[in-house]
């Protein structure tokens, strides 16, 4: 079995890991979907244990644009004429798919997009489908169906699109890729931001829920989430040192850096080179804002 109960009515099915998500589902008056990611047959056979079908789900709720969260979403729309709802920053998205792209650092032209299409095509298909958000959200925002709520609470960071989803009847948060993996925060885009990811952390650990569900991890539930949001936290600054160390020991550009991967250090994909190189771009950006590293004729320089 691939899901588990969370309170009366609410459910997870496990994805884990990307390039699949765990998926939020809720059965009251309403079926709604949060970031069907999930393997389908796992969602038809939560759905089937509750007298349902993939063809009864009436909303879906995305978190984000991401690839990994959004992939079944047109196919689910095809089959249950379900509506989607998703923030005003991801409906844009959703809706263009070559603004999706933009979004995420593949404009056309850039040399890794060809190939990171083909990731998404052959892992996550469905997710570049156009389709139609038909209902835009905003942050505070309540979703009612019948004896749950859920409300939205946007975290940019990850991506400037993203939100965790708060269930107000059990007290506990959806926090989508705020995921708590041993991998740590993932901000591997030009517009993801460290700073802004470190204030929706900081959001989570001021709010005294019961628990924390991830969108990544196959155990999802973390009720000490506050502890292991600040482990989580620690993996910035652990990655930020090495980065100052890379530098310190002579290296003088972000490619240079990524010759020995931080992020990905049994990197062997452009891919995930591409990812990393954003987000050695994100800490150098710091570093100098810091004044610990400085850009000297296009060198970077440990201060
Ligand atoms: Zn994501």
């Amino acid at each position: 079995m691939n899901h588990i109960k969370i309170d009366e009515g609410l459910f997870l099915v496990i994805g884990g890991s990307f390039p699949r998500c765990n998926t939020l589902v809720a059965i009251d008056e309403e079926v709604v979907v949060v970031d069907p990611g999930c393997n389908v047959e796992d969602l038809r056979a939560l759905l089937q244990q509750n007298d349902l079908t993939l063809r009864n789900i009436d909303t879906i709720i995305l978190s984000h644009i991401h690839p990994d969260h959004i992939t079944h979403a047109m196919r689910l729309n095809r089959l249950s004429n379900c509506r989607i709802a998703a923030n005003e920053f991801t409906a844009p998205l959703f809706d263009n798919k070559e603004k999706m792209k933009e979004f995420l650092g593949f404009r056309k032209g850039h040399p890794v997009r060809k190939l990171w299409e083909q990731l998404v095509n052959s892992n996550m298909y469905g997710a570049f489908d156009e389709g139609q958000v038909d209902e835009v959200l905003h942050d505070g925002d309540k979703f009612a169906l019948g004896n749950i709520t859920l409300q939205m609470l946007y975290t940019p960071g990850h991506l400037p699109d993203h939100m965790c989803i708060e269930i107000l009847e059990s007290n506990i948060v959806y926090g989508s890729d705020i995921d708590l993996t041993e991998f740590g925060p993932y901000y591997g885009h030009p517009n993801s931001s460290i700073s802004d990811f470190k204030e929706s952390i900081h959001k989570l650990q001021h709010n005294n829920y019961k628990a924390l569900i991830s969108g990544h991890l196959k155990e999802p539930i973390i009720e000490d989430y506050k502890t292991a949001l600040a482990a989580y936290q620690r993996q910035f600054g652990i990655r930020e040192d090495l980065v100052l160390v890379s530098i310190m020991e002579g290296a003088k550009s972000i490619q240079e850096i990524t010759m020995n991967p931080i992020i990905y250090p049994s990197l062997i994909s452009p891919i995930f080179l591409q990812f990393e190189t954003w987000m050695i771009e994100h800490h150098v950006a710091a570093l100098i804002d810091r004044n610990l590293v400085e850009e000297r004729k296009g060198k970077l320089i440990a201060l």
